[in-house]
Protein backbone atom coordinates (compact mmCIF):
# COMPACT_ATOMS: atom_id res chain seq x y z
CA UNK A 1 0.00 0.00 0.00
CA UNK A 2 1.68 3.63 -1.10
CA UNK A 3 2.32 5.12 1.91
CA UNK A 4 1.33 9.01 1.66
CA UNK A 5 2.91 11.45 4.05
CA UNK A 6 1.20 15.05 4.60
CA UNK A 7 3.41 17.93 5.95
CA UNK A 8 1.33 20.02 8.13
CA UNK A 9 -2.61 19.91 8.86
CA UNK A 10 -3.58 23.27 8.60
CA UNK A 11 -5.97 24.60 5.82
CA UNK A 12 -4.48 22.92 3.46
CA UNK A 13 -2.75 19.75 4.37
CA UNK A 14 -6.67 19.31 6.80
CA UNK A 15 -8.72 19.41 3.61
CA UNK A 16 -6.01 16.71 1.72
CA UNK A 17 -6.50 14.69 4.27
CA UNK A 18 -10.16 14.74 4.65
CA UNK A 19 -10.71 14.31 0.76
CA UNK A 20 -8.65 11.18 0.85
CA UNK A 21 -10.19 9.59 3.52
CA UNK A 22 -13.35 10.51 1.02
CA UNK A 23 -12.27 9.66 -2.18
CA UNK A 24 -9.69 6.56 -1.29
CA UNK A 25 -10.38 3.02 -1.26
CA UNK A 26 -10.37 1.09 1.11
CA UNK A 27 -6.76 -0.62 1.10
CA UNK A 28 -5.41 1.78 -1.37
CA UNK A 29 -3.04 4.07 0.40
CA UNK A 30 -2.06 5.52 3.87
CA UNK A 31 -1.90 8.35 4.89
CA UNK A 32 -0.09 10.10 7.75
CA UNK A 33 -0.58 13.89 8.64
CA UNK A 34 2.66 15.24 10.55
CA UNK A 35 1.67 18.13 12.61
CA UNK A 36 3.32 19.99 16.08
CA UNK A 37 -0.21 21.05 16.70
CA UNK A 38 -2.98 18.35 16.92
CA UNK A 39 -5.20 20.77 15.19
CA UNK A 40 -6.12 22.72 11.97
CA UNK A 41 -6.87 26.92 13.17
CA UNK A 42 -9.12 28.41 11.04
CA UNK A 43 -7.39 31.84 10.81
CA UNK A 44 -10.24 33.89 9.62
CA UNK A 45 -11.60 33.82 12.91
CA UNK A 46 -8.09 34.81 14.99
CA UNK A 47 -9.61 38.64 14.97
CA UNK A 48 -12.92 37.86 16.47
CA UNK A 49 -10.92 35.32 19.43
CA UNK A 50 -8.42 38.02 20.08
CA UNK A 51 -11.87 40.49 20.64
CA UNK A 52 -13.68 37.58 22.65
CA UNK A 53 -16.41 36.83 20.19
CA UNK A 54 -15.42 33.92 19.74
CA UNK A 55 -14.05 30.79 22.03
CA UNK A 56 -10.56 30.10 21.48
CA UNK A 57 -10.92 26.03 21.13
CA UNK A 58 -13.91 26.78 18.73
CA UNK A 59 -11.98 28.26 16.04
CA UNK A 60 -9.66 25.26 15.81
CA UNK A 61 -10.84 21.79 14.37
CA UNK A 62 -9.03 18.87 16.21
CA UNK A 63 -7.05 16.45 13.12
CA UNK A 64 -7.87 13.33 15.26
CA UNK A 65 -11.68 13.55 15.62
CA UNK A 66 -12.56 15.09 12.09
CA UNK A 67 -9.94 12.76 11.00
CA UNK A 68 -10.97 9.32 11.33
CA UNK A 69 -8.88 6.72 8.87
CA UNK A 70 -5.68 9.11 9.28
CA UNK A 71 -2.51 8.22 11.31
CA UNK A 72 -1.60 11.69 13.27
CA UNK A 73 1.41 12.71 14.28
CA UNK A 74 2.16 15.44 17.28
CA UNK A 75 5.87 16.08 15.23
CA UNK A 76 7.51 18.80 13.29
CA UNK A 77 8.92 17.48 10.19
CA UNK A 78 12.48 18.35 9.62
CA UNK A 79 13.89 17.45 6.79
CA UNK A 80 12.62 16.06 3.54
CA UNK A 81 15.35 13.97 1.73
CA UNK A 82 13.16 13.07 -1.38
CA UNK A 83 16.12 11.24 -3.10
CA UNK A 84 15.67 8.53 -1.08
CA UNK A 85 11.62 9.42 -0.12
CA UNK A 86 12.83 9.71 3.85
CA UNK A 87 11.30 12.25 5.98
CA UNK A 88 12.85 13.38 9.36
CA UNK A 89 10.62 13.26 12.01
CA UNK A 90 10.61 15.25 15.50
CA UNK A 91 8.17 14.54 17.53
CA UNK A 92 6.59 16.71 20.36
CA UNK A 93 8.01 14.32 23.14
CA UNK A 94 10.65 11.70 22.17
CA UNK A 95 13.35 11.34 19.79
CA UNK A 96 13.66 12.05 15.84
CA UNK A 97 13.40 9.09 13.46
CA UNK A 98 13.35 8.52 9.66
CA UNK A 99 10.00 8.24 7.94
CA UNK A 100 10.08 6.50 4.58
CA UNK A 101 6.54 7.54 2.25
CA UNK A 102 5.73 7.33 -1.40
CA UNK A 103 4.36 10.29 -1.97
CA UNK A 104 5.12 13.83 -0.23
CA UNK A 105 2.34 16.64 0.36
CA UNK A 106 3.89 19.68 1.70
CA UNK A 107 1.78 22.05 3.20
CA UNK A 108 3.09 23.44 5.98
CA UNK A 109 1.84 26.87 5.55
CA UNK A 110 3.48 30.47 6.09
CA UNK A 111 4.98 31.62 9.35
CA UNK A 112 4.41 35.98 10.07
CA UNK A 113 7.27 37.23 7.35
CA UNK A 114 8.85 40.69 10.05
CA UNK A 115 11.88 43.31 9.23
CA UNK A 116 14.79 43.92 11.41
CA UNK A 117 13.49 46.59 12.94
CA UNK A 118 14.81 47.33 16.65
CA UNK A 119 12.01 46.26 19.46
CA UNK A 120 9.64 44.56 17.24
CA UNK A 121 11.16 40.84 17.85
CA UNK A 122 11.11 40.93 21.76
CA UNK A 123 7.89 43.12 22.04
CA UNK A 124 5.34 42.54 19.49
CA UNK A 125 3.14 39.41 18.65
CA UNK A 126 1.96 37.98 15.61
CA UNK A 127 -1.50 37.10 14.55
CA UNK A 128 -1.02 33.35 13.03
CA UNK A 129 -2.14 31.37 16.03
CA UNK A 130 -4.74 30.67 18.23
CA UNK A 131 -2.49 31.08 20.97
CA UNK A 132 -1.00 34.47 19.94
CA UNK A 133 -5.02 35.66 19.36
CA UNK A 134 -5.86 34.14 23.04
CA UNK A 135 -3.20 35.82 24.54
CA UNK A 136 -3.90 39.01 22.78
CA UNK A 137 -7.70 39.07 24.67
CA UNK A 138 -6.06 37.99 27.42
CA UNK A 139 -3.29 40.85 27.24
CA UNK A 140 -6.19 43.84 26.39
CA UNK A 141 -8.22 42.59 29.67
CA UNK A 142 -5.14 41.93 32.02
CA UNK A 143 -4.09 45.87 30.89
CA UNK A 144 -7.29 47.34 31.68
CA UNK A 145 -7.48 45.58 35.04
CA UNK A 146 -3.56 47.15 35.58
CA UNK A 147 -4.96 50.60 34.05
CA UNK A 148 -8.48 50.71 36.04
CA UNK A 149 -6.15 50.83 39.38
CA UNK A 150 -3.71 53.43 38.42
CA UNK A 151 -4.00 57.28 38.42
CA UNK A 152 -4.47 58.63 35.21
CA UNK A 153 -1.44 59.77 33.66
CA UNK A 154 1.05 58.33 31.30
CA UNK A 155 1.28 54.66 32.72
CA UNK A 156 -2.25 54.06 32.61
CA UNK A 157 -2.16 55.48 28.64
CA UNK A 158 0.33 53.11 27.83
CA UNK A 159 -1.75 50.01 28.62
CA UNK A 160 -4.76 51.30 27.03
CA UNK A 161 -2.58 51.55 24.09
CA UNK A 162 -2.76 49.41 20.84
CA UNK A 163 -0.83 49.10 17.82
CA UNK A 164 -1.31 46.98 15.00
CA UNK A 165 1.51 46.78 11.72
CA UNK A 166 0.06 46.22 8.73
CA UNK A 167 -3.10 47.27 6.98
CA UNK A 168 -3.62 44.22 5.22
CA UNK A 169 -6.74 41.93 5.49
CA UNK A 170 -5.76 40.40 8.70
CA UNK A 171 -4.49 43.77 10.25
CA UNK A 172 -7.41 46.21 9.41
CA UNK A 173 -9.66 43.24 10.89
CA UNK A 174 -8.01 42.93 14.43
CA UNK A 175 -7.31 46.47 14.86
CA UNK A 176 -11.20 47.28 14.05
CA UNK A 177 -12.19 44.40 16.16
CA UNK A 178 -10.18 45.15 18.84
CA UNK A 179 -11.65 48.50 19.18
CA UNK A 180 -14.95 47.39 19.33
CA UNK A 181 -13.84 44.96 22.15
CA UNK A 182 -12.13 48.10 23.83
CA UNK A 183 -14.98 50.38 23.37
CA UNK A 184 -17.38 47.78 25.03
CA UNK A 185 -14.93 46.81 28.02
CA UNK A 186 -15.43 50.66 28.91
CA UNK A 187 -18.71 50.13 30.08
CA UNK A 188 -17.35 48.17 32.95
CA UNK A 189 -14.69 50.36 33.85
CA UNK A 190 -16.00 53.22 34.87
CA UNK A 191 -12.29 54.52 36.13
CA UNK A 192 -11.56 54.77 32.10
CA UNK A 193 -12.46 56.82 29.76
CA UNK A 194 -13.21 56.41 26.15
CA UNK A 195 -9.88 59.36 25.63
CA UNK A 196 -7.53 57.38 27.51
CA UNK A 197 -7.79 54.12 25.34
CA UNK A 198 -5.49 54.51 22.03
CA UNK A 199 -5.53 52.96 18.71
CA UNK A 200 -2.97 52.94 15.98
CA UNK A 201 -2.69 51.31 12.95
CA UNK A 202 0.81 51.69 11.09
CA UNK A 203 1.03 51.25 7.20
CA UNK A 204 3.84 51.54 4.97
CA UNK A 205 1.84 52.27 1.91
CA UNK A 206 -0.52 54.71 0.99
CA UNK A 207 -3.87 52.73 0.98
CA UNK A 208 -5.39 49.51 3.78
CA UNK A 209 -6.76 46.90 2.49
CA UNK A 210 -5.58 46.51 -1.39
CA UNK A 211 -8.46 43.00 -1.93
CA UNK A 212 -11.02 45.27 -1.74
CA UNK A 213 -11.66 48.75 -4.08
CA UNK A 214 -10.05 52.37 -3.48
CA UNK A 215 -13.31 53.45 -2.48
CA UNK A 216 -14.33 50.83 -0.11
CA UNK A 217 -10.94 51.13 1.48
CA UNK A 218 -11.74 55.16 1.94
CA UNK A 219 -15.15 54.05 3.87
CA UNK A 220 -13.51 51.45 6.02
CA UNK A 221 -10.55 54.44 7.27
CA UNK A 222 -13.64 56.34 7.85
CA UNK A 223 -15.45 54.49 9.66
CA UNK A 224 -12.31 53.79 11.73
CA UNK A 225 -12.17 57.35 12.24
CA UNK A 226 -15.12 57.63 13.62
CA UNK A 227 -14.79 54.99 16.03
CA UNK A 228 -11.85 56.75 17.42
CA UNK A 229 -8.59 54.24 15.85
CA UNK A 230 -6.06 56.31 13.67
CA UNK A 231 -4.47 55.09 10.45
CA UNK A 232 -1.00 56.17 10.28
CA UNK A 233 -0.72 55.98 6.22
CA UNK A 234 2.86 56.23 4.37
CA UNK A 235 4.41 55.59 7.52
CA UNK A 236 6.35 52.85 8.87
CA UNK A 237 7.70 51.92 12.16
CA UNK A 238 11.11 52.84 13.25
CA UNK A 239 11.36 50.88 16.41
CA UNK A 240 9.63 49.79 19.36
CA UNK A 241 12.59 49.28 21.49
CA UNK A 242 11.47 48.97 25.45
CA UNK A 243 7.14 49.18 23.59
CA UNK A 244 8.49 52.90 22.69
CA UNK A 245 6.89 53.09 18.82
CA UNK A 246 8.91 55.50 16.99
CA UNK A 247 7.25 56.13 13.40
CA UNK A 248 8.66 57.45 10.37
CA UNK A 249 7.17 61.17 10.60
CA UNK A 250 8.78 61.63 14.05
CA UNK A 251 5.69 60.72 16.22
CA UNK A 252 7.01 58.25 19.44
CA UNK A 253 4.37 57.05 21.96
CA UNK A 254 4.49 53.91 24.54
CA UNK A 255 1.91 51.31 23.63
CA UNK A 256 1.09 48.19 25.81
CA UNK A 257 0.17 45.93 22.72
CA UNK A 258 1.91 45.68 19.54
CA UNK A 259 0.49 43.07 17.06
CA UNK A 260 2.76 42.69 13.96
CA UNK A 261 0.62 41.48 10.63
CA UNK A 262 2.65 43.17 7.92
CA UNK A 263 3.00 40.02 5.98
CA UNK A 264 3.61 36.55 5.87
CA UNK A 265 6.59 34.03 4.04
CA UNK A 266 6.61 30.73 3.69
CA UNK A 267 7.21 28.06 6.72
CA UNK A 268 11.31 28.02 6.37
CA UNK A 269 11.46 24.61 7.66
CA UNK A 270 10.78 23.58 4.33
CA UNK A 271 14.20 24.87 2.70
CA UNK A 272 15.74 21.98 4.72
CA UNK A 273 14.84 19.34 1.74
CA UNK A 274 16.03 18.56 -1.63
CA UNK A 275 12.87 19.47 -3.52
CA UNK A 276 13.06 22.74 -5.18
CA UNK A 277 12.17 26.16 -3.66
CA UNK A 278 12.03 29.37 -5.93
CA UNK A 279 13.36 32.94 -4.87
CA UNK A 280 10.94 33.63 -2.02
CA UNK A 281 10.98 30.64 -0.35
CA UNK A 282 8.00 28.64 -1.79
CA UNK A 283 8.08 25.17 -3.18
CA UNK A 284 7.65 24.88 -6.95
CA UNK A 285 4.84 23.83 -8.10
CA UNK A 286 2.98 23.35 -11.16
CA UNK A 287 -0.75 24.26 -11.59
CA UNK A 288 -1.93 20.34 -10.86
CA UNK A 289 -0.33 20.89 -7.81
CA UNK A 290 3.12 18.43 -8.29
CA UNK A 291 6.52 19.39 -7.69
CA UNK A 292 8.23 20.54 -10.40
CA UNK A 293 12.15 21.05 -10.57
CA UNK A 294 14.32 22.40 -13.70
CA UNK A 295 14.08 18.76 -14.89
CA UNK A 296 10.53 18.63 -14.80
CA UNK A 297 7.54 17.07 -12.34
CA UNK A 298 9.23 15.51 -9.27
CA UNK A 299 7.69 12.38 -8.83
CA UNK A 300 5.99 11.22 -5.61
CA UNK A 301 6.13 15.23 -4.39
CA UNK A 302 3.04 17.47 -3.98
CA UNK A 303 2.55 20.49 -2.58
CA UNK A 304 0.10 23.94 -2.00
CA UNK A 305 -1.81 26.14 0.45
CA UNK A 306 0.77 29.10 1.33
CA UNK A 307 4.23 27.12 1.36
CA UNK A 308 3.77 26.74 -2.44
CA UNK A 309 4.32 28.94 -4.94
CA UNK A 310 0.64 27.97 -7.40
CA UNK A 311 0.30 29.26 -11.24
CA UNK A 312 -2.68 31.05 -10.82
CA UNK A 313 -4.38 30.61 -14.52
CA UNK A 314 -7.08 32.92 -13.84
CA UNK A 315 -4.87 35.49 -14.99
CA UNK A 316 -4.95 37.02 -11.34
CA UNK A 317 -2.64 36.86 -8.63
CA UNK A 318 0.79 38.01 -7.63
CA UNK A 319 3.55 37.66 -10.32
CA UNK A 320 1.25 34.81 -11.97
CA UNK A 321 0.90 32.79 -8.51
CA UNK A 322 -2.24 32.53 -6.12
CA UNK A 323 -1.61 34.54 -3.20
CA UNK A 324 -1.63 33.41 0.55
CA UNK A 325 -5.32 32.72 1.59
CA UNK A 326 -7.60 30.18 2.77
CA UNK A 327 -9.60 30.50 0.18
CA UNK A 328 -7.19 29.21 -2.28
CA UNK A 329 -5.41 27.10 0.10
CA UNK A 330 -9.08 24.82 0.85
CA UNK A 331 -9.78 24.69 -3.08
CA UNK A 332 -6.21 23.39 -3.56
CA UNK A 333 -6.31 21.10 -0.69
CA UNK A 334 -9.40 19.08 -2.42
CA UNK A 335 -7.96 19.38 -6.39
CA UNK A 336 -4.69 18.03 -4.83
CA UNK A 337 -6.49 15.14 -3.00
CA UNK A 338 -8.32 14.65 -6.52
CA UNK A 339 -4.89 14.58 -8.30
CA UNK A 340 -3.02 12.00 -6.19
CA UNK A 341 -6.14 9.60 -6.49
CA UNK A 342 -6.27 10.08 -10.16
CA UNK A 343 -2.61 9.38 -10.33
CA UNK A 344 -2.77 6.55 -8.37
CA UNK A 345 -5.26 4.79 -10.47
CA UNK A 346 -3.12 5.87 -13.60
CA UNK A 347 -6.22 8.79 -14.33
CA UNK A 348 -6.01 12.13 -15.31
CA UNK A 349 -5.15 14.76 -13.75
CA UNK A 350 -6.92 18.53 -13.18
CA UNK A 351 -5.72 22.18 -13.46
CA UNK A 352 -6.23 24.14 -9.86
CA UNK A 353 -8.67 26.98 -11.42
CA UNK A 354 -10.16 29.21 -9.29
CA UNK A 355 -11.00 32.83 -9.65
CA UNK A 356 -11.54 34.82 -6.71
CA UNK A 357 -14.66 35.01 -5.21
CA UNK A 358 -13.94 38.38 -3.12
CA UNK A 359 -13.34 39.46 0.25
CA UNK A 360 -15.31 39.71 3.34
CA UNK A 361 -14.01 41.15 6.93
CA UNK A 362 -15.63 41.43 10.14
CA UNK A 363 -14.81 44.77 12.15
CA UNK A 364 -15.86 45.08 14.71
CA UNK A 365 -19.77 44.19 16.41
CA UNK A 366 -22.52 45.01 13.51
CA UNK A 367 -19.76 46.42 11.01
CA UNK A 368 -17.87 44.65 8.14
CA UNK A 369 -17.41 45.32 4.37
CA UNK A 370 -17.66 42.75 1.65
CA UNK A 371 -16.44 43.29 -1.95
CA UNK A 372 -16.92 41.26 -5.09
CA UNK A 373 -15.57 42.85 -8.56
CA UNK A 374 -17.93 45.57 -8.51
CA UNK A 375 -20.21 44.84 -5.75
CA UNK A 376 -19.37 46.32 -2.32
CA UNK A 377 -21.32 45.99 0.99
CA UNK A 378 -20.45 48.12 4.35
CA UNK A 379 -21.96 48.29 7.70
CA UNK A 380 -24.47 45.66 8.92
CA UNK A 381 -25.38 44.00 5.50
CA UNK A 382 -21.47 43.03 5.22
CA UNK A 383 -21.19 42.09 8.67
CA UNK A 384 -23.61 39.88 8.08
CA UNK A 385 -21.92 38.35 4.69
CA UNK A 386 -18.69 38.31 7.11
CA UNK A 387 -20.26 35.69 9.54
CA UNK A 388 -22.66 33.66 7.23
CA UNK A 389 -19.79 33.10 4.79
CA UNK A 390 -17.22 32.01 7.65
CA UNK A 391 -19.80 30.51 9.96
CA UNK A 392 -20.82 27.88 6.65
CA UNK A 393 -17.17 27.42 5.59
CA UNK A 394 -15.81 26.46 9.02
CA UNK A 395 -15.49 22.74 8.31
CA UNK A 396 -17.46 20.08 9.85
CA UNK A 397 -21.10 20.61 11.70
CA UNK A 398 -19.74 19.53 14.69
CA UNK A 399 -17.37 23.25 14.50
CA UNK A 400 -19.86 25.08 12.76
CA UNK A 401 -22.43 24.52 15.64
CA UNK A 402 -19.81 25.83 18.24
CA UNK A 403 -18.86 29.11 16.63
CA UNK A 404 -22.66 29.94 15.47
CA UNK A 405 -23.93 28.80 18.86
CA UNK A 406 -20.98 31.09 20.72
CA UNK A 407 -22.30 34.08 18.74
CA UNK A 408 -25.81 33.96 19.57
CA UNK A 409 -24.69 33.27 23.34
CA UNK A 410 -23.59 36.98 23.05
CA UNK A 411 -25.30 38.48 21.65
CA UNK A 412 -27.62 37.85 24.42
CA UNK A 413 -24.90 37.33 27.29
CA UNK A 414 -22.30 39.67 25.76
CA UNK A 415 -18.75 38.68 25.39
CA UNK A 416 -16.79 37.02 28.52
CA UNK A 417 -14.29 39.45 29.75
CA UNK A 418 -12.11 37.66 32.25
CA UNK A 419 -8.89 37.51 31.47
CA UNK A 420 -6.66 34.36 32.10
CA UNK A 421 -3.83 35.55 31.94
CA UNK A 422 -2.56 33.59 35.03
CA UNK A 423 -3.30 30.14 32.94
CA UNK A 424 1.05 30.94 31.63
CA UNK A 425 1.98 30.71 35.87
CA UNK A 426 -0.49 27.86 36.35
CA UNK A 427 1.20 26.22 39.61
CA UNK A 428 1.56 29.56 41.35
CA UNK A 429 -0.89 29.01 43.61
CA UNK A 430 -0.67 25.30 44.61
CA UNK A 431 3.08 25.93 44.85
CA UNK A 432 2.73 28.91 46.94
CA UNK A 433 0.89 27.26 49.86
CA UNK A 434 2.09 23.40 49.10
CA UNK A 435 3.47 21.83 52.23
CA UNK A 436 7.03 20.04 51.53
CA UNK A 437 8.72 17.12 53.25
CA UNK A 438 10.36 18.38 56.45
CA UNK A 439 14.02 18.84 55.74
CA UNK A 440 16.12 15.32 56.96
CA UNK A 441 18.10 16.05 60.39
CA UNK A 442 21.45 17.28 59.91
CA UNK A 443 24.25 14.16 61.27
CA UNK A 444 25.31 14.91 64.62
CA UNK A 445 28.18 17.16 64.14
CA UNK A 446 31.66 16.87 66.34
CA UNK A 447 31.30 18.67 69.87
CA UNK A 448 32.71 22.17 68.59
CA UNK A 449 35.71 23.48 70.11
CA UNK A 450 35.95 26.15 73.30
CA UNK A 451 35.17 29.33 71.69
CA UNK A 452 37.99 31.68 71.66
CA UNK A 453 35.50 34.87 71.87
CA UNK A 454 31.81 35.54 72.87
CA UNK A 455 29.05 34.18 70.35
CA UNK A 456 27.13 36.15 68.52
CA UNK A 457 23.99 37.03 69.61
CA UNK A 458 20.96 34.38 68.32
CA UNK A 459 18.77 36.55 66.08
CA UNK A 460 15.43 36.28 66.93
CA UNK A 461 12.83 33.29 65.44
CA UNK A 462 10.77 34.45 62.36
CA UNK A 463 7.28 34.83 63.30
CA UNK A 464 5.81 31.98 62.35
CA UNK A 465 8.88 29.50 61.99
CA UNK A 466 8.98 26.56 63.65
CA UNK A 467 10.43 26.46 67.71
CA UNK A 468 13.28 24.59 66.94
CA UNK A 469 14.98 26.29 64.48
CA UNK A 470 17.01 24.30 61.74
CA UNK A 471 20.93 24.47 61.64
CA UNK A 472 22.24 26.53 58.56
CA UNK A 473 22.29 23.68 56.36
CA UNK A 474 18.87 22.45 57.24
CA UNK A 475 18.00 26.07 56.00
CA UNK A 476 19.70 25.63 53.06
CA UNK A 477 18.07 22.45 51.90
CA UNK A 478 14.63 23.29 52.80
CA UNK A 479 15.38 26.56 50.23
CA UNK A 480 16.50 23.86 47.79
CA UNK A 481 12.79 23.15 46.51
CA UNK A 482 12.14 26.81 46.15
CA UNK A 483 15.26 26.94 44.27
CA UNK A 484 14.29 23.98 42.20
CA UNK A 485 11.31 24.83 41.18
CA UNK A 486 13.01 27.99 39.63
CA UNK A 487 14.43 25.10 37.42
CA UNK A 488 12.01 23.13 35.24
CA UNK A 489 12.79 19.37 36.04
CA UNK A 490 12.69 16.98 33.12
CA UNK A 491 9.41 16.24 32.13
CA UNK A 492 7.88 17.97 34.67
CA UNK A 493 5.37 21.17 34.19
CA UNK A 494 7.21 23.88 33.49
CA UNK A 495 7.19 25.91 36.88
CA UNK A 496 6.16 29.51 37.52
CA UNK A 497 8.46 32.17 37.76
CA UNK A 498 8.41 34.34 40.69
CA UNK A 499 7.55 38.03 39.32
CA UNK A 500 9.62 40.25 38.41
CA UNK A 501 10.56 43.57 39.48
CA UNK A 502 10.21 46.31 36.63
CA UNK A 503 10.94 49.38 35.85
CA UNK A 504 7.52 51.37 35.42
CA UNK A 505 7.21 52.54 31.94
CA UNK A 506 8.93 49.13 30.43
CA UNK A 507 7.18 47.27 28.52
CA UNK A 508 7.26 43.65 27.50
CA UNK A 509 3.72 43.32 26.11
CA UNK A 510 4.28 38.97 26.58
CA UNK A 511 4.10 39.57 30.28
CA UNK A 512 1.83 42.40 30.53
C1 LIG B 1 -5.57 36.75 10.99
C2 LIG B 1 -5.77 36.07 9.66
C3 LIG B 1 -6.96 36.25 8.97
C4 LIG B 1 -7.15 35.62 7.74
N1 LIG B 1 -8.34 35.82 7.09
C5 LIG B 1 -8.54 35.23 5.90
C6 LIG B 1 -9.77 35.40 5.21
O1 LIG B 1 -10.68 36.10 5.70
N2 LIG B 1 -9.92 34.78 4.03
C7 LIG B 1 -8.95 34.00 3.48
O2 LIG B 1 -9.16 33.45 2.39
N3 LIG B 1 -7.77 33.83 4.10
C8 LIG B 1 -7.54 34.40 5.30
N4 LIG B 1 -6.34 34.22 5.96
C9 LIG B 1 -5.28 33.42 5.31
C10 LIG B 1 -5.46 31.92 5.51
O3 LIG B 1 -5.79 31.60 6.83
C11 LIG B 1 -4.21 31.17 5.10
O4 LIG B 1 -3.93 31.53 3.77
C12 LIG B 1 -4.40 29.67 5.21
O5 LIG B 1 -4.44 29.30 6.55
C13 LIG B 1 -3.27 28.91 4.51
O6 LIG B 1 -3.45 27.55 4.67
P1 LIG B 1 -2.19 26.56 4.72
O7 LIG B 1 -2.73 25.19 4.91
O8 LIG B 1 -1.32 26.81 3.56
O9 LIG B 1 -1.38 26.99 6.01
P2 LIG B 1 -1.81 26.89 7.52
O10 LIG B 1 -3.29 26.89 7.65
O11 LIG B 1 -1.04 27.95 8.21
O12 LIG B 1 -1.29 25.45 7.97
C14 LIG B 1 0.06 25.10 7.98
C15 LIG B 1 0.26 24.00 9.01
O13 LIG B 1 1.56 23.45 8.83
C16 LIG B 1 2.12 23.17 10.08
N5 LIG B 1 3.58 23.13 9.95
C17 LIG B 1 4.44 24.14 9.76
N6 LIG B 1 5.70 23.69 9.68
C18 LIG B 1 5.61 22.33 9.80
C19 LIG B 1 6.58 21.30 9.80
N7 LIG B 1 7.88 21.53 9.64
N8 LIG B 1 6.16 20.02 9.97
C20 LIG B 1 4.84 19.75 10.12
N9 LIG B 1 3.89 20.70 10.13
C21 LIG B 1 4.27 21.97 9.97
C22 LIG B 1 1.62 24.32 10.95
O14 LIG B 1 1.66 23.96 12.33
C23 LIG B 1 0.20 24.51 10.43
O15 LIG B 1 -0.73 23.74 11.17
C24 LIG B 1 -6.13 34.82 7.19
C25 LIG B 1 -4.95 34.63 7.89
C26 LIG B 1 -4.75 35.25 9.12
C27 LIG B 1 -3.47 35.04 9.86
Amino acid sequence: MPKILIVGGGYAGFYTAWKLEKWLRKGEAEVTVVDPLPYMTYQPFLPEVAAGSIEPRHAVVSLRRHLKSTRVLAAKVTKIDHASKTATITPNAGEAWEESYDIIVVTAGAVSRTFPIPGVADNAIGLKTIEEATAIRDQILTNFDKAAVLPPGPERERLLTVVVVGGGFAGIEVFAELRSFASALLQKYPELSFEETHFHLIEAMGRIMPEVSLPTSHWVLKNLAERGAQVHLDTQLKSAVDGVIELSTGESFAAGTIIWTAGVMATPDVKNSDLPIEERGRLRVRADLRVEGDDGIVEGAWGCGDVAAVPDLTGGGVGGFCVPNAQHAVRQGKTLAKNLVATLRGEKVHDYFHKNLGAVAGLGLGIGVFQSGKIALKGLLAWFAHRGYHGLAMPSWERKLRVIWGWVNNFFLGRDIVSLEAREHPRVAFETFAARPRPAAPAAAPAPAAPAVEPAKKEPALVGAPASSPAPEATAAAAAPAAAAAAPAEGAEKPARAPRARAPRKTTPKSE
